[in-house]
């Protein structure tokens, strides 16, 4: 049986390069980087470099940089943290946010609603994109933070976070505008004032690093409060003893994204995406592509097959050795439509009849043609068992 893997925008697999960048902070080198002594510096150090290398890659200061214990909890401190700054000067502070964002955005600003913030959800086209000018008429004179996913998880739409940053640069009131960009760190260009974004979010293991580390990247001057409180570490934003292999991690990661190694891999990734965008459609029928094609991430593509139940499809072929996903990974336990694909205007049973796959740079040519045919033959039962119809020829 195969074991080919697509669904890197769940998880992706170490670099080994990260992984042995990582090791001497799991063994030797366990020094707490709050010690004064050599073991604690050599720690420090360690998450200095680390920090380093994210803030070349954002194109900012050092300390601008905040390591988390997940991109989860890096949202929920740009959220929580901004409203927790502005209660002490706007009673009723109010957020614009996206319909589309990962749950990690969109349930803080939910508890933060029932605490008695306002918050405006953004529709998307039915492209998946948010626009410049819904966002000018959602503006009112409260509103402190906006914020938008860079590109989404499950249908890859890429945002004009510029042109919002832009926009947002010009208000008369300070709106802090925060990005979810764990996704598109990969693929996009994160340079934070080109994007006009105060607070970035960023997460190892989407980008080949390793689980439970994350960062949050803010802007000089923002007014932001901690969520947790204790022995001041990253500047007292977020306190507790630092993961430093964690954070090595991460380094390590993104100094592997921004070579020029991983250009060539995305060229390639692109093409495989695009080699599923032509085949599958010419041996299955009746198919739908959901999200925009133009600004959509390159290893991304989400798929509806009316007549077959995601679910089913996603353990069908798991059955069959192939790892793929319906929405995100996050909301695949809950039996709920994914919010997203609803969001672009999909009927909830479309939307249960869909399929994301993502691919990464360790996917090859041969993976892609062998799930295509597997995935023909999956679709085919399903519809078989559930009496659908085909309206083309197509098959
Ligand atoms: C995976 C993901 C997260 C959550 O990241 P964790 O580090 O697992 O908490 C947040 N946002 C997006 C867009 C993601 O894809």
């Amino acid at each position: 049986m195969p074991k080919i893997y697509l669904d890197y925008a769940a998880a992706t697999p170490i670099d080994p390069k990260v992984l042995k960048t990582m090791m001497p902070y799991l063994k030797k080198e366990f020094g707490n980087a709050s010690s004064i002594h050599a073991f604690g510096q050599r720690a420090l150090s360690a998450i200095e470099d680390a920090r380093n290398i994210v803030a070349n890659f954002l194109r900012c200061q050092p300390e601008e940089v905040y390591f988390t214990g997940s991109a989860t909890e890096a949202d929920n401190l740009a959220i929580q943290g901004i409203v927790k700054a502005a209660k002490s000067r706007i009673a009723k502070p109010h957020i614009i946010t996206s319909a589309i964002e990962h749950h990690a955005v969109l349930e803080p600003c939910q508890y933060l609603k029932k605490q008695g913030c306002e918050v405006t959800v953004l529709p998307v086209s039915k492209d998946g994109l948010v626009s410049l000018a819904d966002l000018k008429k959602a503006v009112q004179e409260n509103t402190v933070l906006v914020s938008v996913i860079y590109a989404n998880n499950e249908i890859g739409a890429i945002q004009p976070l510029a042109e919002i940053g832009k926009f947002l640069k010009q208000s008369k009131t300070k709106i802090y505008f925060h990005t979810d960009a764990v996704q598109a760190v990969n693929y996009l260009d994160c340079n934070v004032d080109s994007l006009g974004v105060d607070l970035l979010t960023i997460s190892a293991h989407k980008i080949y690093g390793p689980k439970g580390v994350g960062a949050l990247y803010v802007r000089k001057g923002t007014a932001i409060e901690p969520m947790v409180y204790g022995g001041g570490h990253e500047r007292g934003l977020r306190p507790g003893t630092e993961n430093v292999a964690g954070i090595v991690g991460l380094g390590a990661a993104i100094k592997e994204v921004a070579s020029p190694k991983n250009k060539i891999h995305n060229i390639r990734i692109r093409q495989l995406r695009d080699k599923l965008i032509k085949k599958i459609p010419k041996i299955i029928s009746d198919i739908a592509i959901n999200g925009s094609l133009e600004k959509r991430l390159p290893n991304n593509i989400n798929f509806t097959f009316p007549g077959a139940e995601g679910e089913a499809l996603l353990v069908a072929l798991d059955q069959k050795g192939f790892a793929v996903s319906t929405g995100s990974a996050c909301s695949s336990h809950s039996l709920e439509a994914s919010h997203v694909l609803t969001a672009l205007g999909l009927p909830e049973e479309t939307a249960h009849s869909s399929l994301r796959i993502t691919l990464g740079k360790y996917t090859n040519e041969k993976e892609i043609d062998i799930f295509v045919l597997a995935l023909a033959k999956v679709v085919e039962r399903l519809r078989e068992i559930s009496g659908y119809k085909t309206k083309t020829n197509g098959k």
